[in-house]
């Protein structure tokens, strides 16, 4: 089916991009890499008056580091993440990046427009939210950072104005001996996961955990921190029956729902699987080691 009309409006700087939200009122909405707003358009659950198109605008597109935080801008690709040494720096981002769907999305979906869309399967919610992110905001009355956990409030709900545009991410850089993973599983390439998880640990020495960030992905009508699982490892052991505790806790934390994807029952299995493993891939690269990991696809 093709999308119902509406008007085209090619914004060149933030100001302007805000100014046509004013304007335009609360039937338009601002396109990005389009990968969720142009099929819903096409299936004709959202019919936008007018899109304010801001892949044209500088600067949005930039990857930069500084003073400790990486600046992802919001028009960023999936695929430019997935190449960029970003991800060499902090690999939980090269995770996610690199499994995000088929190669397609990857060259089109940004990561802005992921936030603002808040899939509860979306796996940047997830795994940003191991690390300590911000969304940074541009509105009417200038500027504004918002943490991560409080931008996001509910199933594709966010705390954005209709008249404002992310314009980036802010990530604080891990510090040294601290490593992380995003692991997700999924039937196919270009589906959203079954179940998420992103883990991000930082050890005092080899075996003793000083902090842990345990986040659960599309188990829950946003991604969840599981604190109980966090509190399992940290200033502990990393060892077996500390590993199982926090594996359980995060199954205890999981909130899922039957659908297409899986039973309730199976996602919350999956996923003290999949932090388990995260751990242990976490851990490995805290300890400097250099771990592939990502998506795992069902059959393989
Ligand atoms: C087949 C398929 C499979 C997919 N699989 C996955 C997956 O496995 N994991 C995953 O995480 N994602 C997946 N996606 C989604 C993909 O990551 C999209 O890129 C993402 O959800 C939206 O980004 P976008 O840039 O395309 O946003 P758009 O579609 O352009 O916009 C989405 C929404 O966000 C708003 N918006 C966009 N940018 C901004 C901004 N800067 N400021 C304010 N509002 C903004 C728009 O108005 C719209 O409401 C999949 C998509 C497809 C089509």
């Amino acid at each position: 089916m093709y999308a119902a009309p509406f008007s085209y409006h090619r914004a060149a700087s933030l100001q302007e991009a805000v100014k046509l939200l004013q304007e335009l009122g609360e039937e338009a909405r601002v396109i990005a890499g389009g990968q969720s707003l142009i099929p819903l358009m096409k299936m004709r659950m959202a019919r936008p008056a007018a899109l304010i198109d801001i892949n044209f605008i500088s600067g949005l597109s930039d990857i930069q580091t500084s003073k400790g935080e990486l600046r992802i801008g919001a028009t960023v690709r999936h695929a430019d993440l997935e190449n960029s040494s970003a991800g060499t720096t902090i690999p939980i981002v090269h995770d996610c990046a690199a499994g995000i769907a088929d190669v397609q999305v990857r060259n089109q979906g940004t990561i802005g427009g992921s936030l603002a869309e808040a899939d509860p399967s979306g796996d940047w919610g997830t795994a940003l939210l191991a690390l300590e992110s911000s969304v940074i905001c541009a509105g009417p009355d200038g500027q504004r950072t918002v943490p991560l956990e409080d931008f996001i409030k509910d199933a594709y709900t966010t705390v954005l104005a209709h008249n404002e545009v992310v314009t980036a991410i802010q990530v604080k850089i891990p510090p040294k001996h601290s490593g992380g993973a995003h692991l997700a599983f999924k039937r196919s390439a270009p589906v959203y996961p079954t179940a998420s998880a992103s883990v991000q640990l930082t050890m005092e020495d080899h075996h003793m955990c000083k902090d842990a960030r345990i986040v659960l992905g599309c188990v829950g009508l946003t991604a969840i921190r599981a604190k109980e699982a966090e509190k399992a490892l940290q200033g502990k052991a990393l060892e077996e029956k500390n590993v199982r505790a926090a594996a359980d806790a995060a199954r205890a934390a999981a909130e899922p729902q039957s659908d297409m994807r899986g039973s309730a029952d199976y996602k919350r299995l999956l996923v003290g699987t999949l932090v388990k493993r995260a751990i242990g891939i976490a851990a490995r690269r805290a300890r400097g080691e250099s771990v592939p990991a990502g998506h795992e696809y069902a059959g393989r």
